[in-house]
């Protein structure tokens, strides 16, 4: 039994030993973590070198504010006061919201409409953030009747609806701009590399201190898998690596799933033999549209639409 307890102690003093070698070389590259849950998911942010803290907590209260300002279920978001407005009245809005409805028409009409932030009155009929429900066909088809992005008007930095029942979401789009976001802060911080995962969206750049190249190695998740198992890695410098799944959003009802990513065109969640659309591009904010817009394309057209913006598509 004693010897028994001493291996127990020889093994614990192993790997509380390890861990204490970990954390030191950790402080030595001066790195520093926060994980906080904004956009709906857990969100990690992690920069190294001299200013890594000040960088990191910068980066945090930014990620923050876009969050607050585009949240579709905040009663104060600007995304709320653009839902809320009626017709023809215009809404002054912030720089960041305007630049991300800029950059979400333009992929609307790149993908001939596959991606389209007007698709709000649809998500809200499924309600994939609460229990989840399936619409009647004339539910879906009263809705789709109102999903038209072209109803929606950019005077410099006010939004103005044609309709007062056009309403937005930008859920397939906020993240890929806060990682941009982040980035930039934390590069005018002068750390010397840094690393976000909001939910799926990577966003990296500089020097990686844990790697022996200095680049970073982005796992692709396996669909379904538990966290960590990956189908392949992605080793790049600096941009961003993003992924669109079923198994990140979805309810089941007798038997069937039903995830998160809607076809305009149907109503429906989009319905392919694949699970999950990975996107590689330097911009976050252009991953992010393109990982939900290939992924309601499917492959052929998902395809020449990254190329045409310069990105790397993978269907999984
Ligand atoms: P993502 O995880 O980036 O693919 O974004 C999915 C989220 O974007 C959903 O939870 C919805 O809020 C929203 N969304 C769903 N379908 C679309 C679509 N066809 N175009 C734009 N946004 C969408
Ligand atoms: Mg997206």
């Amino acid at each position: 039994m004693m010897k028994k307890l001493g291996w127990i102690f020889a093994a614990l003093l192993f790997v509380v030993m390890l861990a204490g070698l970990y954390f030191n070389q950790y402080d030595k590259r001066n790195g520093t973590e926060e994980t906080v849950f904004l956009f709906d998911t857990i969100c990690t942010v992690k920069a190294y070198g001299e200013n890594s803290k000040e960088a990191v907590g910068k980066a945090v209260d930014r990620l923050t504010e876009i969050h607050k300002k585009t949240d579709v279920f905040s009663k104060d978001s600007e995304v709320t006061k653009i839902n809320s407005a009626d017709g023809g009245e215009a809404i002054e809005v912030s720089d960041d919201v305007i630049k991300i409805i800029l950059v979400a028409l333009e992929i609307e009409e790149k993908s001939s409409g596959a991606f389209d932030i007007s698709v709000a009155p649809l998500v809200d009929l499924w309600d994939f953030h609460g229990e989840g429900r399936i619409p009647s066909a004339e539910e879906l088809e009263k809705a789709k009747g109102i999903v038209d992005e072209s109803e929606i008007l950019l005077v410099g930095n006010r939004v103005i609806k044609q309709k007062s029942e056009t309403k937005i979401d930008l859920g397939g789009v906020a993240k890929g701009y806060a990682g941009d976001v982040a980035i930039e802060v934390m590069k005018e911080s002068g750390v010397s590399g840094a690393i976000l995962d909001l939910g799926g969206n990577i966003t990296f750049f500089g020097t990686n201190p844990e790697s022996e190249n200095g680049s970073w190695r982005v796992g692709v998740q396996k669909p379904f898998a538990p966290t960590g198992e990956y189908e392949e890695i992605i080793e790049k410098e600096e941009g961003a690596v993003v992924t669109s799944g079923t198994y990140q959003r979805y309810f089941e009802k007798d038997g069937e799933k039903y995830h998160h990513i809607i076809d305009p065109k149907t109503g429906y969640p989009v319905k392919h033999d694949y699970s999950s659309v990975t996107i590689v591009s330097d911009s976050a904010l252009v991953a992010d549209c393109l990982s939900t817009a290939c992924f309601v394309l499917g492959e052929e057209a998902g395809k020449t639409l990254a190329d045409c913006l310069g990105a790397e598509v993978m269907f999984r």
